[in-house]
């Protein structure tokens, strides 16, 4: 039977509405384009080629509605071939705005200093020359400049650390193939599905044969990426090593170089040698990063590949702007019920993060025409991002609103899985301002989408020096011991403090007995910072979140075992601290490592139990930097689970801060009627 229709009616979709969704993330090469460079005569070796299922997206656009004249392809008329296939509708490039090809589209140039090579295959000829001799090279990206070498040549990778100055994360890498990743890596099934997605983003694999040490500086992870453009696969076929070092194009803490003339001022000094393209990236954006937990991903960095593409929420977040936090900063813009999380704009610490902020948020607001009528912000008064917040709120006349930073942590999930009741909170991180002026982060409350009340948190311990005890983890370790067995204890008994030296125990001494700059702070961050300086592990950090890193890294071995903790009116870990003390004289280092997470992970369960049986709430959200974690976030998952508690943990957005302006946004939502 033929059915009957009323009306019939093609409707033309342009509102501002659905034009959200046309900007899409960055998109890998896909197979098809990849064998039209060896087959298609006008895309042999094409290092651009593309079509509606890939390509660049996001990096390329400069307004809306999504079309080749707004787009950095403007520049370029496309040819005979490239328009035939543009307008026809059935054609794998039909409408695919960067189409290009050999006849009409962007290409690379190499330059050294003394000459500039043209043509890919020079090209790649001469980057294979410089990679091989242990060189490295600044090479033009999908989202911004990548600094690259060979990764299992020790030497280069040193000489590119000192180059890019003070340097010491562990750098990300490119495999030429799967094959490649699985001689050096673990890699899971869940990992596998990852690698190759067409996000192709940076997965964090556990290793299983070493790449140069220097690549990850003695962790046992390797931060491993595929091949995503088409560049990539081509250069892959010149080099004689099948992994590179692709680490960000910046130096030290700012954001990714993404200009040409930047990149001569800052990369080439770095490198000697440059890869462009004459096609200009217009938004930035980092290579993301995650790690498979729980056979599932949790995002570490989000960036190319998701963004723009916008986190749906229940309630209606129109015109509200979440600032973010201070550090792995990434911020937020509301259009009707979506959030539209930036990129990872990185630790506002700089000016010229500062900068990337004020330009991506202008960028954002323009692509998706956003009127702010409402900001939110950090409580900490002195983020950039509040202070950039505050003063939009005062140029707009319109409300700000101050969140706090673990009730977002916890929003931010629950935000994700639609969960608009109240739950069990449970927000470990580093550090965050807390409503009592302390400095919070190992926190348990009771939160809904609008409030919270705190329920009971991680002892407050003495951060001496401020800030300088989170850059010297052996800081917490004494402060700790301190607190815990006072200030008489045989510091020299424990061999962390027999290197420090006497002086500067006798510093901390004095600051601790007189109260100067030590600021309290709850955050489980310092915490595993104390255990890795007391295991020898990390004493001072060269880079972020060194100490934890280095402590679950350790550990290569299963257990269940577990040290005493005192759960009381806080969470007090001096039994934890005097029986790790005693298992340093016989005991490995991986098992003392996997006891003390186990003991972390006990403490959540004993006081979600606590809370089930006062409130009758049974959810459980996990979030907080703390929880990257795998380990910590698998074991608590699991207990929690095997106890009846149903467990909610971040999968759209990061856990740590860079996730914070989703929950700030739903906060500001469902506060927004005390603001107006
Ligand atoms: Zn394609
Ligand atoms: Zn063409
Ligand atoms: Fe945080």
């Amino acid at each position: 039977m033929v059915p009957e229709y009323e009306d019939f009616r093609i409707s033309f979709s342009k509102d501002t509405h659905d034009q959200i969704t046309e900007i899409s993330p960055d998109i890998a090469v896909c197979g098809e384009c990849l064998s039209d460079m060896e087959t298609d005569p006008t895309r042999i070796s094409y290092p651009f080629v593309n079509c509606t299922d890939c390509g660049p997206r996001f990096t390329i656009i400069e307004g809306l509605p999504y079309d080749r004249s707004r787009t950095s392809m403007k520049e370029f008329d496309l040819c005979d071939k490239c328009r035939t296939e543009y307008n026809n509708i059935f054609d794998r490039r039909f409408h695919a705005q960067p189409v290009a090809c050999n006849n009409c589209g962007p290409g690379y140039l190499y330059f050294n200093g003394t000459k500039t090579v043209a043509g890919t295959v020079n090209i790649l000829k001469a980057l294979s020359l410089q990679i091989d001799r242990g060189h490295s090279v600044a090479v033009k990206g999908t989202g911004g400049y990548h600094l690259m070498c060979d990764a299992l040549n020790n030497d280069a990778v040193s000489e590119l650390r000192k180059n890019k100055k003070r340097d010491a994360k562990p750098f990300a890498v490119m495999f030429k193939d799967l094959i490649e990743v699985k001689n050096y890596c673990h890699v899971s099934e869940a990992e596998e599905k990852e690698l190759v997605s067409w996000r192709r983003p940076v997965v964090i694999l556990r290793e299983k044969k070493p790449l140069a040490y220097l690549v990850s500086n003695g962790l046992r992870t390797t931060g491993a990426m595929l091949p995503y453009m088409p560049f990539h696969h081509l250069m892959f076929r010149y080099l004689s090593t099948g992994v590179v070092v692709l680490t960000s194009g910046n130096l030290s803490d700012e954001p990714v170089v993404a200009h040409d003339d930047e990149a001569m001022k800052t990369l080439f000094p770095v490198t000697g040698s440059l890869i462009s393209y004459n096609r200009q990236i217009l938004n930035r954006v980092d290579d993301s990063v995650i790690r498979i937990a729980n056979d599932r991903p949790i995002i570490i960095r989000r960036s190319r590949g998701y963004t723009p593409a916008p986190v749906d929420v229940r309630i209606r977040t129109e015109g509200i702007f979440a600032a973010g936090a201070g550090q792995k900063n990434s911020f937020c813009i509301g259009r009707n019920s979506q959030a539209v999380m930036s990129q990872y704009i990185g630790d506002l610490t700089n000016m010229a993060s500062c900068e990337f902020y004020r330009e991506s948020f202008e960028r954002l607001s323009d692509l998706f025409r956003f009127r702010p009528a409402l900001v939110a912000a950090d409580l900490h008064p002195d983020y950039y991002s509040s202070v950039f917040a505050s003063d939009l709120a005062e140029k707009l006349k319109i409300p700000l609103l101050k969140v706090q930073h673990h009730h977002a942590h916890v929003v931010s999930c629950m935000a994700e899985h639609d969960l608009y009741e109240n739950v069990i909170g449970v927000s470990f991180d580093g550090t965050g301002y807390g409503s009592d002026g302390n400095i919070w982060g190992g926190e348990f409350m009771v939160a809904d989408t609008a409030g919270f009340s705190r329920y009971t948190h991680f002892d407050y311990v003495p951060m001496p020096g401020g800030d300088m005890a989170i850059r010297e983890p052996w800081r917490m370790a004494f402060s700790y011991i301190t607190k815990y067995f006072g200030p008489r204890f045989d510091y020299e008994s424990l061999p962390l403090f027999r290197n420090i030296g006497r002086n500067k125990m006798e510093l901390m001494n004095f600051m601790l007995s007189e109260n100067i700059n030590c600021p309290l702070s709850s955050g489980a961050g310092r915490l595993f910072d104390a255990v890795s300086a007391l295991l020898g592990l990390c004493s001072v950090a060269s880079f972020d979140s060194e100490a934890p890193v280095r402590l679950e890294s350790v550990i290569d071995c299963s257990s269940d075992e577990y040290y005493p903790y005192t759960a009381g009116k806080t969470i007090e870990f001096g039994e934890t601290l005097r029986s790790i003390i005693s298992d340093m004289d016989h005991q490995d280092v991986s098992l003392i490592s996997a006891k003390f997470h186990n003991t972390v992970a006990r403490v959540i369960l004993e006081v979600a139990d606590k809370i089930r049986y006062e409130k009758d709430l049974s959810k459980v959200v996990l979030s907080g930097g703390v929880f990257q974690n795998s380990y910590l976030l698998e074991k608590s998952a699991c207990l929690l689970s095997d106890n009846g508690f149903e467990v909610f943990t971040n999968r759209m957005v990061p856990c740590n801060d860079g996730g914070i302006s989703l929950g700030q946004i739903v906060i500001a939502s469902e506060n927004s009627g005390l603001c107006a």
